[in-house]
């Protein structure tokens, strides 16, 4: 159980023809936000890609875990979320450095600078848990747009096949002033005043059955709704968000759970894996550093490993 308030939902519209997944992600943002020391433009990217990919996985059935892997040609290099069936979500940029001194026309961050062109890779493990070992899915399309939400879009009607809206923001303010940011108005912001506000969105997926009606009418109405960071601002839960951007097309609630940023990595997993480089490596740890230091690239926690411990890995080594 988490206590943030972050909320996933799963839900279905208009007699199953349509499917809509819908997040507050605000806690979970925040939290790999700061583990990554990430800059603001850095952040918006990073968040929105966390939060894409728990939105993807959920309408995935039989889901293992889904990586979410932006190889990108601009500064921030690259960006991977990683999430499981249960709402944890990890995830790390390459260039947590990553800014832009100018706003786009919008007003907003300017994530497309920092992403640049590229590659969009999705993984979805399925299957294995109920025995049926499936291949993992691969899919890939070329980064189309840079601000993220649109790339799930391009993806999901490319590589899937499913014509979808997608709209997921973060929003995010200086402690103490209370200002929203841009980036450029605060060069000289300080990381640790750098608050994430608000995270959040959607995906609502148009089914095969979808009636020519329904089609049109979402096309009208998704556009004029509010951007999901406004709705999250407002407090909005998922399901809410839903309404707010659809109207009335009778959702179903089929499930909520609640996603936390989560990371597998332990000391013991550090140890698994140096243990795997083999003796003479080790040997080579305790001559040089008389230690080790191992930094998870998921969520940024840093492992230190004694000399005592080295030595007892030698000794299961050799033993
Ligand atoms: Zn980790």
């Amino acid at each position: 159980m988490n206590s943030n308030g972050d909320k996933l939902v799963h839900a279905t519209g208009a007699d199953n023809q349509i499917r809509c997944m819908a997040a507050v992600t605000t806690g979970l943002v925040s939290e790999a936000c700061r583990r990554h020391r990430t800059f603001p433009t850095a952040s918006v990217a990073l968040g929105r890609t966390l939060t894409g990919g728990l939105l993807l996985g959920r309408g995935v059935k039989d889901l293992e875990k889904i990586t979410v892997h932006f190889d990108c040609d601009g500064p921030i290099g690259n960006i991977i979320a990683q999430a499981d069936a249960t709402g944890n979500v990890r995830g790390y940029v390459t260039n947590p450095a990553a800014d832009t001194t100018q706003e786009n026309s919008m007003g907003k961050f300017d994530v497309r600078k920092i992403v640049g062109t590229g590659t969009m890779y999705v993984i979805r493990d399925a299957g294995f848990e109920i025995g049926l070992m499936k291949e993992p899915y691969r899919g890939s399309v070329p980064i189309v747009s840079g601000e993220i939400s649109e790339d799930f879009a391009y993806y999901l009607s490319r590589s899937e096949q499913v014509n979808s809206a997608v709209s997921i923001g973060v929003h995010m303010t200086v402690e103490g002033n209370g200002t929203e940011l841009h980036s450029g108005e605060n060069p000289e912001f300080e990381l640790e005043r750098l608050r994430v506000t608000a995270a959040g969105g959607y995906i609502v997926q148009i089914m095969p059955s979808a009636s020519e009606e329904i089609i049109s009418y979402l096309e009208r109405r998704i556009p004029s709704a509010p951007h999901s960071t406004e709705m999250v601002r407002e407090g909005m839960a998922p399901l809410e968000m839903l309404e707010c951007a659809l109207g009335g097309v009778g959702l179903t609630l089929l499930e909520e759970i609640e996603p936390r940023f989560h990371c597998q990595c332990s000391k013991e997993r550090a140890l698994l894996i140096i243990s795997a480089l083999g003796h003479r490596e080790i040997e080579d740890m305790l001559k040089k550093d008389n230690g080790a230091e191992l930094t998870c690239h998921f969520c940024n926690e840093t492992y230190n490993v004694t000399a005592d411990e080295l030595q007892r890995l030698l000794a299961e080594a050799n033993g």
